[in-house]
C-alpha cells in the first residue's frame, strides 16, 4: 500500500498513562484542600473532608450523564465539578469559579508531566521525514505543551470537539488537515474500542497496542508496544 499518513492516540499509546492520572488526580486536588485551608476567606471546614475525591469523581460521572455532548470534555466536567462542589462548600460564584481555574492549572501543570517511553522521540522523528503525523486524543494533554508536540503538523483533541473517538470525525478531520485519505493512513493506539475499531471502518489500517495475541480482523495489526510499529510501516509499504 501507499501509506502517507500516520495518526496517533497519546495516552498509554506513546506513554504510560497509569501513574500519571493518580498523581494528577490525588495531586491537584490536595493542593485546592491545602490552598482553600490557608487562605483566610475560605469557609469553615476542610474541602475534602466533606467532599472526599470520591465525591469529585461521583459529580463528574453525575455531569457527565446529566450532558451528554460533554461526555468526552473531561476539562469542562472537571472545572464544573468543582465550581459546583465548591459553591455547596459555601464559596459564593466569583471565589469558587477562581478556585475552580486555580486548581484546573495545577491539574493541567501536573497531568502534562508525562514520560513517553524512550523509544518514541526517535521513532517520531524517522516517521516524520518520511509520513505526515497527527495525534489524535480523547484525553486532555495538550501536545504542543510537550516536547514531542513538535512532530505533530496537526494534533486534534477530540473531546474538546465533542465528538470523542469512536466518533469518526476527529479521524476525517486530522486525515483532511494532513492533506491525505483513509486508505493511504495509518492509525496507531490503545484502545480496541476507540482507536483500532473506528479506524478500521473508515478504511484506516490500524495498529493496536494490546496486550493478547487473539486472531486479529484483516486490517488491524496487533503490536505489543509502539516500539514495533516501523517494522509494521515497512511491512505495510511493502503489500500490494
Ligand atoms: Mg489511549
Amino acid at each position: 500500500m501507499t501509506l502517507e499518513a500516520i495518526t496517533f492516540d497519546l495516552d498509554d499509546t506513546l506513554w504510560d498513562n497509569r501513574g500519571v492520572m493518580a498523581r494528577t488526580e490525588q495531586g491537584h486536588y490536595a493542593w485546592l484542600d491545602a490552598a482553600l485551608a490557608d487562605a483566610a476567606e475560605g469557609p469553615a471546614g476542610r474541602f475534602a473532608e466533606r467532599f472526599p475525591l470520591e465525591a469529585f469523581v461521583a459529580r463528574r460521572q453525575a455531569l457527565a450523564a446529566a450532558h451528554p455532548p460533554r461526555r468526552g470534555d473531561f476539562t469542562w466536567l472537571r472545572y464544573r465539578a468543582l465550581a459546583e462542589l465548591l459553591a455547596e462548600h459555601g464559596l459564593a460564584a466569583e471565589p469558587a469559579n477562581h478556585w475552580a481555574d486555580r486548581a484546573m492549572e495545577r491539574f493541567m501543570a501536573l497531568r502534562h508531566e508525562v514520560e513517553p517511553h524512550p523509544e518514541v522521540e526517535t521513532l517520531l522523528e524517522a516517521l516524520g521525514r518520511r509520513y505526515r503525523l497527527a495525534s489524535i486524543t480523547n484525553g486532555n494533554v495538550e501536545v504542543t505543551r510537550l516536547p514531542l508536540g513538535r512532530h505533530f503538523p496537526v494534533a486534534i483533541a477530540a473531546g474538546e470537539l465533542l465528538a470523542p473517538k469512536p466518533d469518526p470525525r476527529p479521524f476525517l478531520l486530522a486525515l483532511s488537515r494532513l492533506g491525505s485519505h483513509p486508505a493511504r493512513a495509518l492509525h496507531v493506539g490503545d484502545a480496541w474500542e476507540e482507536d483500532a475499531l473506528p479506524a478500521r471502518r473508515l478504511g484506516m489500517q490500524a495498529a493496536w497496542i494490546g496486550p493478547d495475541d487473539r486472531p486479529m480482523p484483516p486490517g488491524i495489526h496487533r503490536l505489543a508496544h509502539v516500539r514495533e510499529l516501523p517494522e509494521l510501516v515497512r511491512w505495510l509499504e511493502a503489500q500490494a
